[in-house]
């Protein structure tokens, strides 16, 4: 597996796949891998020959006061992980290759379905998000791209912006993986004390009990949303940014359950931002 920090021999090694007849899949992430990291590159290794992974901790999708000085980062033991998952090549490019310095001025911007959810807590993400991955496109021209349902509306938004830009690649997204006991996999678990790390239990526990009412035939939103509330509520590590109950496709709040539906949450332990949803079909 080759680490490649510069754009040029990004381009160079596609180049040279190409030539050699390989379909190519790109697994964009942050970097500090865990296991959700490598099943969207198992997921990638079904539809294409050589997986090319980004690891980018992109200054553009993080606001004022968050936390990019802070984002975990190990590449080396990211290398042995990717290596071990079946990644041919990792491209780590610095700030400075991705956005040199004397002046950035391009950004892609999606809009509507960046207004709630993570969009409205976190002004300007997904503009940073969607700006970065169509530069990774650009740069490595990948066939497919795998991201995860973890984020769920920043997978709806990347399908959305290919579709719209007729970007030449088919997006696919991997179910969210999650620890034994319940939490969704993050980098940013790390932050998490010992206290607030069983306190994050309340997260998926909340959601299995709104996908219970729903599978028992509640359709009411907000009978699912305060009983999620409540749950979280009585957690006292835990401070809601948002639960959201939307349309799970085009992101607008239902108040009756009807078609696939998706439960988003957002929700503070200590300084530490985790995010977790469920989808229900109704
Ligand atoms: P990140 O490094 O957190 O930006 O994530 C990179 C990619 O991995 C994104 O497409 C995420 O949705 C995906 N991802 C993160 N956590 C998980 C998880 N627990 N299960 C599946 N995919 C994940």
């Amino acid at each position: 597996m080759e680490v490649i920090r510069g754009i040029g021999r990004m381009r160079e090694f596609v180049r040279e796949q190409r030539l050699a007849g390989k379909q190519i899949g790109l697994v964009p992430t942050m970097g500090y891998l865990h296991a959700g990291h490598l099943s969207l590159v198992q997921e990638a290794l079904k539809a294409c020959d050589v997986v090319v992974m980004s690891i980018f901790v992109n200054p553009l999708q993080f606001g004022v006061g968050e936390d990019y000085e802070d984002y975990p980062r190990d590449l080396t033991r990211d290398s042995e992980l990717a290596e071990e998952g079946g990644v041919a090549a990792i491209f780590a490019p610095s700030v400075a290759e991705m956005y040199p310095p004397g002046g950035y001025y391009s950004y892609v911007d999606v809009e509507k379905l960046t207004e709630g959810l993570c969009g409205k807590s976190r002004p300007g993400h997904f503009r940073g998000v969607t700006t970065v991955v169509t530069k990774l496109f650009n740069i490595v021209q990948p066939d497919i791209a795998v991201f995860g349902q973890k984020d769920a509306q920043q997978a709806i938004v990347i399908q959305r912006m290919v579709r719209d830009l007729n970007m030449p690649l088919r997006i696919i997204v991997a179910p969210i993986m999650r620890e034994a006991d319940g939490l969704a996999m993050s980098s940013r678990n790390v932050y998490l004390s010992p206290s607030e790390r069983k306190a994050s239990l309340v997260l998926s526990r909340a959601l299995n009990i709104a996908g219970e009412l729903a599978a028992n035939g509640e359709r009411d939103a907000n009978v699912l949303r305060k009983a999620i509330e409540t749950q979280i509520q009585a957690e006292p590590l835990a401070r809601i940014d948002y639960v959201e109950i939307v349309g799970a496709e085009d992101l607008k709040p239902v108040e009756i359950l009807q078609g696939r539906i998706l439960i988003a949450l957002a929700v503070f332990f200590g300084k530490t931002r985790l995010i977790d949803n469920r989808i229900v079909e109704v």
